[in-house]
């Protein structure tokens, strides 16, 4: 397992929070008179990990108070003193590496090996990365504002990952930030909050508030917020649209996706498998741009599932804390019940199911590696996000087959290509309609690259260049924006 010091920490850390965790306005832990709770707890093990407030509208409002009057000073900063602070962030959360990894994997499920190696590297390395950003703001954005005060709403996959993404980029160009994070999984966004004070960053430039969609809603809702990002399903972000219309509020959304991933006849077949591995059963397939859909050229279909089957039965499953484990816990027992009726769903519309013999934990929440064969394009497996490690294929004779295959979908978040002919890749990379393609590989992030999707999919852009045009405004905007102080 991991190293015992960094359990220890984490288990004297909920110790010291027993009593229940508060949000984070305005620079300090805050406890509002009548607080409720609600109990977060370890899907693996199925036990309580401690309790958080339940926001109320009071509760976001204070922190859009303080977010507002923050934003008169931290907009105004030259960007390389901003720079500063976002460097000492990512160093703080390089030298809290362990800690937050356990927390991560003890909150979310999912295996140490993913918080520990991707996470939490790829969150220090995204506020590193806007770091930089930060002291190019004025020469690289001429004519460009911060927007103001962001209420920024954060899902429970990758809980640390999405608030750095949400985070870094709105810092770097100069706003200041209220933030929601899922209800399942808020301790390292608290644990983060905790990071901010440490580094001195100033009273009120991020807020955390905790609670559940009726919080989220009160954030959207306040009219002292000038930009609203989120991340989640596609039903929230249809309401959220709906509910900033005519607003005047900026916004960006990253939603759902059921992304193809094709292998053609002259594939790599064994790479292939290995993609497939990340595609659909890293973070136990709760991963947004999964590679869920599998469109197989029909000539090597057959070799290929038996090659994945091969592979699938060799994938571990169990405890999240364990280094060897593949596969950890679904997030939540709502979301494991979800998983359990779209997979009866699809056995019942005629698809053939197959799962791994691998040994499952008797307790926690745990679905075995799955794959549907012989499935229709039309059946809801085909077609809906299933959002847990369910490999769905399907296969094609021609690349115009492929094609028309991978954009018969609602989304367009991201595709995989497998072939060895650069030609064919290219030609199809361009004709897919999603937001990132990859070829020969998938799954891989960058904070210098945007990312984010079409169609029902959201709109909006995060990492790289692209990402902080969602956190800037024309300046011609600037007296209209409501952050700037009149
Ligand atoms: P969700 O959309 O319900 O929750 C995401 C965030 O939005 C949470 O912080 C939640 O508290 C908040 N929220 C909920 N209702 C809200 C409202 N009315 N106004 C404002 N905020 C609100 O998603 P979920 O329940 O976490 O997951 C459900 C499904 O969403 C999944 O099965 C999956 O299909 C999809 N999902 C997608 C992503 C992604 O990265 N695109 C991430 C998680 C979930």
């Amino acid at each position: 397992g991991p190293s015992p010091e960094a359990s220890d920490h984490v288990t004297a850390w909920l110790e010291k929070h027993s009593e229940g965790f508060t949000h984070f306005i305005d620079g300090a832990f805050v406890s509002p008179e009548n607080v409720e709770f609600f109990e977060v707890s370890d899907p693996a093990r199925a036990t309580p990990l401690g309790c958080v407030a339940q926001g109320t509208t009071d509760d976001v409002g204070k922190a859009v108070d303080a977010a507002r009057r923050a934003f008169r000073t931290w907009s105004k900063l030259p960007g390389h003193t901003r720079a500063r602070y976002l460097y000492a962030i990512a160093r703080h959360i390089q030298k809290r590496e362990r800690f937050l990894s356990v927390l991560e994997t003890m909150d979310n499920g999912k295996p140490i090996r993913e918080s520990r190696d991707i996470d939490i590297p790829l969150v220090a390395r995204h506020f590193y990365h806007h770091a930089g950003w930060a002291e190019l703001i004025e020469t690289e954005f001429p004519g460009h504002a911060p927007v103001g005060v962001c209420g920024q709403i954060i899902p429970w996959n990758f809980p640390l990952l999405m608030l750095a993404w949400k985070i870094a980029p709105a810092l770097a160009a100069g706003n200041t930030i209220v933030l929601k994070p899922a209800e399942f999984t808020p301790l390292t966004a608290l644990a983060f909050a905790e990071i901010c004070r440490e580094v001195g960053l100033p009273a009120g430039v991020v807020n955390i508030v905790t609670g559940d969609g009726r919080t989220g809603a009160a954030l959207v809702e306040h009219p002292g917020v000038d930009k609203v990002a989120f991340t989640g399903s596609t039903e929230v972000g249809r309401l959220i649209r709906q509910e900033t219309a005519g607003s005047g509020k900026k916004l960006s959304l990253e939603l759902g996706g059921k992304s193809p991933f094709i292998v053609f006849d002259d594939a790599d077949l064994d790479g292939a498998v290995e993609g497939v591995v990340d595609a659909i059963w890293f973070n136990q397939g709760q991963v947004c741009c999964a590679g869920s859909r599998l469109l197989v050229q029909e000539g090597v279909a057959d070799r290929f599932h038996s090659k994945l089957k091969t592979r699938m039965e060799t994938l571990r499953v169990g405890s999240p804390l364990d280094k060897s484990v593949d596969v950890g816990a679904i997030v939540a027992p709502v979301q494991l019940d979800r998983i359990r009726e779209l997979v009866e769903k699809g056995k019942a519309e005629g698809g053939t199911m197959w799962q791994a013999s691998t040994p499952m934990p008797e307790n926690g929440c745990f679905f075995p590696p799955t794959l549907f064969t012989d499935v229709e394009p039309s059946s809801t497996v085909a077609e809906v996000e299933i959002f847990g490690p369910v490999a769905v294929s399907m296969t094609f004779r021609t690349p115009e087959e492929a094609i028309q295959l991978a954009n018969n979908t609602r989304y367009g978040l991201a595709a995989s290509i497998w072939t060895e002919n650069v030609n064919l890749s290219l030609d199809v990379a361009a004709r897919v309609k999603a937001g990132v393609v990859w070829v020969n590989c998938t799954n891989m992030f960058d904070a210098g690259a945007g990312f984010g999707g079409y169609r029902e999919s959201g709109f909006g852009r995060e990492g790289g260049r692209e990402g902080l045009y969602e956190y800037l405004a024309p300046v011609w905007e600037k007296g209209l924006a409501k952050g700037q102080p009149a």
